[in-house]
């Protein structure tokens, strides 16, 4: 593996006290679309911040292309475009002028810089719009100047803080289908989300990060798999005192009222209501469960409280 990102250890307490990162491993192949998946508050800005040289870690260390953010910080951050979720330019400053001097950050000349904006503002579809002020382009085209001003030094490595919160449906898929093409060519994207749907179709790989902690690493397919079983509720007419044995689905017991009852893709529910007829226990009603990435939070809430209590 040629790792574009390797975090080892990585900390971040800020200063009033919040552990925003309690070490956090990962790596994240180079030319990989990859997503980091986490409720509000998990640390996921907290982490890019540090890629990108925003924020300041606590601890740990920062590869990036394998160069050290500590001992080459400037490698580190040429390497690296950032579109963050807020627009941040100058509403007053032409669009053409924002993408040049965002250059001019990487010292990259002005000559030259002009005809990187020229290629970017093209590609972006900006380029009849290059003499106007930012404050005057619609949402949908400030994001693209957000990502034009990110792309402008040609970095390897692409990386969208929650890029499509409040954007509309059109504008959306624009920005994937662009993103799509500039990893196809190459380019290592990284995004951040907390909504699973806007990560499903374009990223391979995924890690999610709770409470500062990385609490998963897999594949978006595999991730994808297991959020596609299936959970029910069952609520019964009597009392269950030991958890039910040998079901033809996974079952377990919520409590003595309720049993939970997990199908995998190829199982139906028939073959569990037969199960339970023969063995005399009575369904009152049944709900489903719902089941995507805030189910998968929900469980692990209450997976930590078990074990508090146990
Ligand atoms: P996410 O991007 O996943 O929503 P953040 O990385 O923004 O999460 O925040 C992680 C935690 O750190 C949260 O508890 C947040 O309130 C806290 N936090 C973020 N920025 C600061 C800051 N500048 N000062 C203090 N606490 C912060
Ligand atoms: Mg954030």
């Amino acid at each position: 593996m040629n790792p574009a990102v390797r975090l080892q250890g990585l900390r971040k307490t800020y200063a009033n006290g919040t552990e925003a990162l309690k070490g956090i491993d990962l790596a994240v192949e180079a030319g990989d679309f990859f997503a980091l998946l986490g409720p509000n508050g998990a640390g996921k800005s907290t982490a890019i911040g540090i890629l990108a040289s925003l924020v300041r870690k606590s601890g740990g260390r920062v590869e990036v292309y394998g160069h050290d953010l500590d001992r080459e910080p400037r490698e580190v951050k040429r390497r690296i475009g950032l579109v963050p979720q807020e627009f941040n330019f100058n509403q007053w400053e032409p669009v053409e002028e924002i993408v040049i001097n965002q250059a001019g950050y990487y010292g990259i000349p002005r000559r030259l810089a002009y005809d990187k904006a020229r290629r970017v503002l093209k590609a972006l579809d900006l380029w009849d719009r290059r003499r106007v002020q930012a404050r005057s382009l619609s949402g949908g085209l400030k994001r693209r100047l957000m990502i034009a001003r990110a792309l402008v030094h040609e970095p390897p490595l692409m990386i969208l803080d929650e890029p499509t919160a409040g954007v509309d449906i059109e504008i959306r898929r624009s920005m994937w289908a662009f993103m799509q093409e500039i990893n196809r060519a190459g380019t290592t994207i990284i995004l951040t989300t907390h909504y699973l749907e806007e990560a499903e179709n374009l990223c391979r790989n995924i890690a999610i990060i709770d409470e500062g902690r990385i609490v998963e690493k897999s594949t978006m397919q595999a991730l994808l798999h297991r959020l596609h079983r299936q959970s029910f509720l069952l609520t019964l007419r009597h009392p269950l005192e030991t958890p039910p044995e040998g079901a033809p689905v996974k079952l377990s017991r919520f409590d003595p009222y309720t049993l939970e009852a997990t199908l995998e893709q190829e199982q139906t529910l028939n073959s569990l209501f037969c199960w339970l007829e023969g063995r005399g226990i009575e369904v009152l009603s049944m709900r489903n469960k719902q089941n995507r990435l805030e189910q998968f939070f929900m469980d692990r809430v209450r997976r930590r409280k078990a074990e508090a209590e146990a």
